[in-house]
């Protein structure tokens, strides 16, 4: 799937939503999967940032996308709730929801961890993530061939020093995923993780800030599993941790 060559008209008919849409990884997979023919919900905390891409994505002739400016911190089930009632009311169903705003947190040692930026990060990467499809879940039922796809990390896998409650919230996500993709296993639904693997954004410069971000891959490198993962090319896959860059 490193190398999936997504035809022209991939995702023409799907309405997606993706989450952290206004930066980084999620702002470079909403504008291809526009790209390819989806009607693209940008879903992120700073409206002006996708103003941006909803620019960008009607002057490339793209789908017109639509706009949800919503803090995954502080979103109540009512949010949710009304998200869900918006989206039913204006396209009947969803086809793809890509999980994937996340905060860092502060990296550092375990006895040390400040105790609100724990909560936050949990409520941004594991309870927000998991409301958000909780209650788009009915309208993902409605779709022929829905695909959830959530955002993992290698610090999700396997335990690092210092990543803290961004690590903790990485396993959360895995288990997330195995535990949804176990139940929808006899449905047409789909779910799945992809682990972008170092990534040129702000949050890995935020990470890693000695580093040379020109040695980086790029989120339009990683592109290829993200349309793969939303394509009914990838129907029959699920329950599956997938890395976005080759070995
Ligand atoms: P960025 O920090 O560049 O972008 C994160 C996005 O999430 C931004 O659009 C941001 O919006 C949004 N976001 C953050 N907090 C909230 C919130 N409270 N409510 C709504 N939206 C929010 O991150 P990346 O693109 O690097 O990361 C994307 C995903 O990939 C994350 O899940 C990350 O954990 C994962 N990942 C990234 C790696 C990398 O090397 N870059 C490696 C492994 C995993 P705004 O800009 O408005 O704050």
């Amino acid at each position: 799937m490193h190398t999936y060559d997504a035809p022209s008209n991939a995702l023409e008919n799907k309405v997606i939503l993706v989450t952290g849409a206004g930066d980084g990884i999620g702002r470079v997979a909403a504008i291809n999967y526009a790209k390819h023919g989806a009607t693209v919900i940008l879903l992120g905390k700073t409206t002006s940032k996708l103003e941006a891409v909803y620019d960008e994505i009607v002057a490339a002739g793209y789908p017109q996308p639509a706009i949800v400016p919503l803090d995954l911190k502080g979103a109540t089930k009512q949010h949710y709730r009304d998200l869900a009632a918006t989206i039913e009311q204006q396209f009947g169903k969803l086809d793809g929801l890509l999980n994937n705003a996340s905060i860092l947190g502060t990296m550092g040692p375990l006895e040390h961890f400040c105790v609100s930026t724990f909560e936050n990060v949990m409520k941004v990467n594991v309870t927000g993530q998991a409301m958000i499809t909780r209650f788009l879940f009915p309208l993902l039922r409605k779709a022929p061939k829905a695909s959830i796809i959530f955002t993992s990390s290698g610090v999700g896998r396997q335990g690092r020093e210092f990543w803290g409650a961004y690590a903790i919230s990485k396993f959360a996500t895995e288990g997330m995923m195995q535990t949804w993709a176990a139940e929808v296993g006899k449905t047409d639904i789909r779910v799945n993780c992809i682990n972008p693997g170092a990534t040129r954004t702000s949050m890995r410069a935020t990470a890693f800030p000695g580093e040379d971000a020109d040695r980086l891959k790029t989120a339009e490198d990683l592109m290829p599993t993200y349309l793969y993962l939303m394509s009914d090319d990838s129907a029959d896959v699920n329950g599956q941790s997938i890395d976005a860059q080759p070995k």
